[in-house]
């Protein structure tokens, strides 16, 4: 069992206004911290006043990038209690992305009581304004002061909290999505299964990009042939084709393995839907689109839920989506999963963990 001493702030801050949080631009009073040390394995759990890092400048997470992070959300019950939507699964996936990127592994049971005991910590925080919820960023980075390119014996686990706001204040708007056929985002035998701030860094261009074309998203394809698809964004993708939902498959090692995809398969399992997870060429998905067979298209991710898409342009092949509008399962999908998130439906299926 964990032991994390709580030195509380004295200067607590003002909260921001719920109605113009956007997405983590405040932090709470609160941080979660622990450090590792080769032979000592993690220790010093502790929660601090939110405060800067003193860091030298030979940290190895500043030259070599060994830097892993999770995400997920604490959301306000209509009863005014505060709950966390699969916390183990994010817990669970950090382990995977520790392995990767060689960092040592976290004890599960204990980031979870940590995650829930800094969120109670800091629950004044978490916003009850329809649609917002409080952010939680759990990361890991090396620390060694040291040049040379190595696995470091030194890391800190820090969590920070950031109230977010509605994604969708001005209602659920699809968007138009790009096909990026230049850059990649992950090959296979890479790291885009996991979450590592360096994927984030490589994909920067390529959303540069779309943005400056006047696209929302990009959407990845495969390393290797450029010809399946990924992801799109920092978001999984599902295309209905014929009334059959179809993702692409995780095997393809390359596809980071997101809660909210999971979660959409298992949803639409239950209600009776045809999901298959396999490889999908773009060219299929323009084929189907074109045919009239491409009924709805909509991304996966904690931040959006389900971001529904519009518009596809394939090297300037445009494509509509039902009309630029969102569609029937992923508007089902939107007001279950976010149903359940805010606790606003019952939980039928154990995703909930209550921190109050
Ligand atoms: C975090 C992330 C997702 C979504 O995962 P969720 O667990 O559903 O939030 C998808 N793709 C990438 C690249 C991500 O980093």
């Amino acid at each position: 069992m964990i032991d994390i001493k709580i030195e509380r702030t004295t200067a607590p801050k003002v909260k921001p206004d719920p109605d113009k949080l956007g997405f983590g631009n405040y932090f709470t009073d609160h941080m979660f911290l622990m450090n590792y040390t080769e032979g000592q394995g993690w220790h010093d759990a502790r929660i601090v006043p939110y405060q800067n890092f003193s860091l030298d400048p030979a940290s190895m997470v500043f030259h070599y990038a060994q830097e892993i992070f999770e995400g997920l959300k604490a959301y306000r019950t209509p009863d005014g209690h505060v709950q966390l939507f699969r916390p183990q699964k994010n817990i669970q996936r950090m382990n995977r992305t520790n392995d990767r990127m060689c960092i040592p592994r976290v004890d599960e049971e204990d980031v979870l009581t940590a995650l829930k005991t800094l969120v109670e910590v800091d629950k004044d925080w978490v916003p009850s304004k329809e649609g917002t919820s409080l952010y939680i960023r759990p990361f890991i980075f090396a620390t060694d002061a040291h040049l040379g390119v190595h696995v470091a014996k030194t890391y800190i686990f820090c969590i920070i909290l950031s109230p977010v706001g509605s994604y969708y204040a001005a209602g659920i708007n699809p968007v138009k999505i790009f096909v990026e056929t230049e850059y990649v985002r992950a090959v296979k035998g890479g790291t885009g299964f996991t979450k590592c701030g360096g994927n984030y860094a490589a994909s920067l261009i390529g959303q540069k990009k779309a943005e400056e074309l006047g696209y929302a998203q990009v959407l990845w394809l495969d390393g290797i042939e450029h010809k399946y698809i990924d992801e799109v964004g920092a978001m999984n993708v599902f295309f209905v084709i014929d009334g059959e939902v179809i993702t692409p498959t995780l095997e393809a090692g390359s596809i980071l393995p997101g809660v909210t995809r999971m979660s959409c398969i298992e949803l639409l399992q239950s209600w009776g839907y045809k999901v298959t997870e396999r490889r999908l060429a773009i060219a299929e998905v323009i084929e189907a689109a074109k045919s009239g067979r491409l009924n709805e298209a909509f991304g996966t991710g904690t931040a959006a839920v389900i971001s529904p898409i519009g518009e596809l342009n394939d090297n300037g092949d445009k494509m509509i989506v039902n009309n630029g509008e969102i569609g029937p399962i992923s508007q089902k999908l939107y007001d279950n999963l976010t149903g359940i998130q805010w606790g606003r439906i019952p939980d039928d299926k154990g995703w909930t963990v209550r921190v109050d």
